[in-house]
């Protein structure tokens, strides 16, 4: 009976484990490995792993935040200006972002599937259905993720 008491906590306990397990706060703490484009001391920002374009970056607060409505204010404004700079960048690149989209999926209904806030910046082009759909291309390696990012990089 013990044992068996001792198992169902252990259960739980991993079960709460994995529920607070982030994999952004894991990128945030370098424990996860990423193509990093842009750090300073509130936001970062790294490519998707899934990106509908080439060039898609994802810019993060580096405190833990489910959705955009939970971001302290000032770390809602160093993700728009870090956006910004990153935009400008991406046109001065070869990745042909005509356009720019930015997006915040905010709850399960609007298609978020990772619970740390995130602003998608995704390079569009002429043509493009405009809304974020999943890729039928492979996912890229993280090396090509890395050139893409060292394209941006030099450009911030
Ligand atoms: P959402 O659907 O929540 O708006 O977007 C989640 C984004 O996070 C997607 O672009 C997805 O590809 C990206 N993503 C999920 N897991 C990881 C990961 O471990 N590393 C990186 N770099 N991106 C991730
Ligand atoms: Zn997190």
């Amino acid at each position: 009976m013990r044992h068996l008491l001792l198992l169902l906590l252990s259960v739980i306990g991993l079960a709460a484990a994995e529920t607070k397990r982030c994999v952004f706060c894991e990128i945030v703490a370098g424990q996860r490995e990423q193509a990093a484009v842009y750090r300073d001391d509130k936001v970062m920002a790294f490519m998707t792993i899934g990106p509908v374009n080439p060039g898609h970056v994802l810019v993060i607060p580096l405190v833990h935040a489910d959705n955009y409505l939970e971001v302290q204010p000032e770390a809602l404004g160093a993700m728009l200006a870090a956006a910004q700079r990153i935009g400008r960048a991406l046109q001065l690149t070869d990745l042909n972002a005509e356009g720019i989209q930015l997006l915040m999926n905010t709850g399960r209904a609007a298609g978020q599937t990772v619970f740390h806030a995130h602003l998608h910046v995704i390079p569009r082009h002429t043509g493009d259905s405009g809304i974020e759909q999943k890729s039928e291309a492979p996912r890229p390696t993280m090396a090509e993720l890395e050139a893409v990012a060292a394209k941006i990089r030099v450009k911030l």
